[in-house]
């Protein structure tokens, strides 16, 4: 799942690429100035100590940089739990709505499910009691000053609560995943647990929804605004969430060659593009072709809007070789491969095909479409 386009990989730490999304940096400013505007949390802190606004801002960016390191030690729990079950894990990203482990697979069993969950709202409790004792002792016995030992109540707070939103049991939240467990547990069935559990969490979204519309009309101005997005993104996050269950029970044993469209319609190496344009991009519609050899073997693809990037005057002696993509390991797919594993390709890649390829020969194209259609007839068949 890319969530909210691309992100950029900062560091690796133990094997798990950390990505941030452009978001993120919306999120850190939003924090920052949350703490160290003349409003701001630090600001009412330390209002009778005479601090210089300068080291405000300062205090500002050492919490919210706390708080992102606090969040990255929450996913890195749960990775760590996920890959010890031997749940593929594609990395950690922060957005806007804080962080995120991205799982590429369902867990392989309640239990799995129960402890990947619970460990993301113990590690923030325990960070919570770190920085509580920590600010005790700055305090109390070693007497520093109040800037240094209010950046650790700030944090002490912000892991408690992070801990406490964590575990409302709001599907895809830890709490719900918990649920979810559970459920799943007793009913042994992950498709209904999933059902029940996406039920709950995107009501949860329906509501901060509504506390957000709420608190806007009472002055709750960015924080108001906030908590509506973060329950428009809960209650997406939680319906496909469901929807891809759903879709992986129902494809459950089915291969790609039941579903491809065979024989495919395939350009030859050699043509000019003028002849590619004409008698494929505009006749058939389609966003990608397989190119193919004398052999007939697939020797590349080439995407319709390619000709585009060309210009005009030389489409006659350009050949559909020299400006094919031959290296195409995502848009190519075995007839073996299982229909769920087709879908996540597809959902991965950008182009809505994949070239079915058989001892090098290709022999079908599968799309997004395909897989669709076949989903909503099973689902139509069976509530009928
Ligand atoms: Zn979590």
């Amino acid at each position: 799942m890319s969530l909210f386009g691309k992100s950029w990989t900062l560091f690796k730490i133990l094997g798990f690429p950390v990505k941030v999304n452009p978001t993120w940096f919306l999120l850190f400013f939003l924090i920052v100035f949350s703490l160290s505007s003349p409003g701001g949390l630090f600001s009412a802190w330390l209002e009778q100590d005479d601090v210089s606004a300068s080291t405000l801002w300062l205090l500002g960016v050492i919490g919210a940089l706390g708080l992102f390191s606090s969040l990255l030690i929450h996913e890195l729990a749960h990775s760590i739990v996920a890959r010890r079950t031997g749940m593929p894990v594609g990395g950690i990203t922060l957005f806007i709505f804080g962080g995120v482990s991205e799982m590429e697979a369902e867990p392989p069993t309640a239990s799995a499910e129960f402890f990947m969950a619970v460990v993301g709202p113990l590690s923030s409790l325990a960070l919570s009691a770190f920085f509580l004792s920590t600010w005790a002792l700055l305090r109390f016995v070693l007497e520093s000053p109040p800037t240094v030992y209010y950046l650790f109540f700030y944090l002490a707070i912000v892991n408690f609560l992070l801990a406490a939103f964590n575990s409302l049991p709001a599907f895809p939240l830890d709490g719900g995943r918990i649920l979810r467990s559970f459920l799943w547990g007793i009913s042994e069935n992950l498709y209904s647990a999933t059902r029940i559990a996406s039920f709950v969490g995107s009501a949860f979204g329906m509501l901060m929804m509504i506390i957000g519309v709420f608190s806007l009309f009472y002055g709750g101005g960015i924080g108001g605004i906030w908590l509506i997005f973060l329950g428009f993104f809960l209650r997406q996050a939680a319906i496909s969430s469901a929807q891809n269950v759903k879709m992986q029970q129902t494809l459950g044993g089915e291969t790609v060659g039941r579903f491809m469209t065979a024989p495919p319609v395939c350009v030859s190496q050699d043509i000019s593009i003028d002849q590619f344009v004409h008698d494929f991009v505009l006749p058939y519609h389609f966003s990608i072709f397989p190119v193919i050899n004398d052999e007939g073997k697939l020797a590349g693809i080439i995407h319709s809007l390619r000709p585009g990037e060309i210009n005009r005057d030389r489409w006659p002696h350009t050949l559909v070789k020299d400006i094919m993509e031959s290296g195409l390991s995502g848009n190519k797919i075995s007839p073996d491969t299982s229909a769920t594993e087709a879908l996540s390709q597809l959902s991965k890649e950008q182009g809505q095909r994949l070239v079915v390829v058989e001892n090098g020969y290709p022999v079908g194209i599968i799309s997004l479409r395909d897989l669709m259609d076949f989903i909503q007839l099973k689902s139509n068949l069976k509530t009928s």
